[in-house]
């Protein structure tokens, strides 16, 4: 079967999301990432609508992308315009990109009521920009925006669109839904509709026959739903882009485009070799939005692959396939057992081996640590949501922890004045090896401020904690049945550049609860990227330490 080109549109269309931005350089580097994986054509931006994407392309072009074309777009020429004397598309031009990708109306509604034009001029614009841009040696997309729409209220019209576009010699004709709302068995009606008609005219004229593609949004939950309709009935180019990203609802996530394309329709989209890469891509694109990845997003989401259930668990230890509906190597994602309160002693040890410590290391009984971690659970500790305090307890009960750090006093203080915000002020004392090192900081709060003193009398022996943040804090209260012994678990998730982990604490006191979870975090995270002896402190830096 026929290859799918992929084609995507994170730096365009994927900027339209709220809270997603990303600067020309972030464009570059994450276009370069693209390209790795094996996208066929990047959209880098609309260079006509402001300077950043300009840039972008400026930077872009005197890359070497090893598979993706760049592309660059923009809209047909303005009405009562010449093509030449169009500015957006004279800088769709000078961006350099050897593909542009033209959106046109397509849609009667939209060209009359608000673009106040007639439809007649309508096809004009759309013939004299495709025309002009092949006379331009440029590649074309096609874009019909709001093509589903547009063939329910007027179908005749929106396949005149499509036609001005092909007879002026586009390349691909993408049927867009734009406001995300059409259903999969009408995308399918339409799709075939238009394959035949292009057939037909190309015939006609004696040209090529531009190929389909297709370019969904997810706003009735269906955009991966009418992708795969528009495939099977022909289309072989998909639009979208990575996580989903996109205005509104989002487009159709690429994450899950590929994988069910490759792996279930047998339609290749990239090589095996890179189809490993697709979580990790996920990731770098969620770190670089700076938006907290979504563990349940499929395939590639931390919770994708996790296992909760005793049943569940002992039953893929047997057959991965009795739970799982694919190999999760398969796009570089992995299979979690989670471990809770619900789960037998197997959880636990293929938990403990999964985190590389060992449960029956230093002569342990592995069923006493079973149930010791049970006791826990009763007192209030979820190890299910805290792989992170859990690795560190079975190191300590079976003692084969090392710790990097060890407290030897804090002291935190908080202050509010009338009409002014809490401030914290924490001062913290902690060992490392031989040396001592007392630091204060202050924060918003309690835990900000443990949190930058931590931080900042760790640094000076492990410079790596720079890329450790803390993403998330979540405190609940537990066990209120006992009135005033209610304890409280706090949970935090933290993350680096390749994982995210969480730590829990319980007490009956808020800050020794978030204290205990802090401290489970700095020790995961030292034991993963530091194993070295730490850097003892110099004696200058010692004359330093009581002045900070
Ligand atoms: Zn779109």
């Amino acid at each position: 079967m026929e290859p799918i080109l992929l084609y995507d549109t994170t730096l365009r269309d994927g900027t339209q999301g709220e809270n997603i931005s990303f600067s020309a350089d972030e464009k570059l580097t994450i276009a370069k990432r693209l390209d790795d994986i094996g996208i066929h054509y990047i959209e880098g931006g609309w260079p006509g609508s402001n300077p950043r994407d300009m840039h972008f392309f400026e930077i872009a072009r005197r890359e070497v992308f090893r598979h993706a074309r760049l592309t660059a777009f923009g809209s047909t020429r303005r009405p009562g315009l010449s093509v030449a004397n169009d500015p957006n598309l004279t800088a769709l031009l000078e961006s350099g990109a050897p593909v542009v990708a033209i959106f046109g109306k397509t849609w009667d509604l939209h060209v009359q009521k608000i673009m106040e034009n007639t439809l007649a001029e309508n096809l004009d614009m759309i013939r004299d920009t495709v025309a002009y841009l092949k006379q331009n040696d440029r590649e074309v997309v096609y874009d019909a925006e709001h093509f589903f729409d547009g063939y329910a209220d007027n179908r005749s019209y929106a396949l005149e669109t499509l036609q001005a576009a092909v007879t002026a010699g586009a390349d691909w004709v993408v049927l867009c839904d734009t406001n995300g709302g059409s259903l999969p068995h009408d995308v399918d009606a339409a799709t075939r509709i238009v394959a035949e008609r292009l057939t037909a005219w190309c015939a006609q004229n004696g040209r090529p026959v531009p190929g389909i593609g297709i370019h969904t949004h997810n706003d009735s939950g269906l955009a991966l739903a009418n992708t795969l309709a528009a495939v099977r009935v022909g289309a072989r180019m998909v639009h979208g882009t990575i996580n989903g990203y996109g205005e509104r609802c989002g487009n159709v996530d690429l994450t899950s485009v590929i994988p069910v394309l490759q792996l279930k329709m047998g339609r290749s989209c990239v090589s095996d070799t890179n189809l490993t890469k697709l979580k990790t891509l996920s990731r770098f694109i969620s770190e670089t939005a700076n938006q907290v990845p979504s563990n349940c997003r499929p395939f590639v989401g931390k919770s994708a692959f996790a296992h909760k259930g005793g049943i569940h668990v002992s039953a893929i230890m047997k057959e991965p396939r009795a739970y799982e509906h694919m190999d999760p190597t398969l796009i570089g994602n992995r299979r979690r057992v989670l471990v809770s309160d619900l789960s037998g002693k197997s959880n636990v040890e293929y938990k403990a081996q999964e985190l590389g410590v060992s449960l029956g290391g230093n002569g342990f009984d592995s069923r006493v640590i079973v149930s010791r971690i049970k006791e826990m659970e009763e007192q209030g500790y979820q190890f299910d949501v805290a792989d992170g305090t859990f690795k560190i307890m079975v190191e300590k009960f079976t003692e084969q922890f090392q710790p990097l750090f060890e407290l030897e006093s804090f002291r935190v203080s908080i202050e509010k004045d009338k009409d002014q915000p809490c401030s914290a002020h924490a001062t913290i004392k902690v060992a490392v090896g031989e040396s001592a090192e007392i630091t204060a900081a202050e924060g918003l709060g309690p835990v900000s401020a443990l949190d930058n003193a931590l931080r900042k009398a760790l640094g000076r022996f492990y410079p790596d904690l720079d890329t450790m943040r803390l993403v998330d804090f979540k405190v609940r209260v537990i066990d209120g049945r006992d009135g005033t012994e209610a304890k409280v678990r706090v949970l935090i998730e933290s993350r680096d550049q390749d994982e995210i982990w969480s730590t829990i604490g319980v007490s009956e006191d808020i800050i020794e609860a978030s204290w205990q979870a802090l401290a489970d975090s700095f020790q995961y995270k030292l034991a993963k990227t530091d194993t070295q002896v730490p850097l003892a402190a110099s004696n200058q830096d010692k004359a330093d330490q009581v002045t900070l």
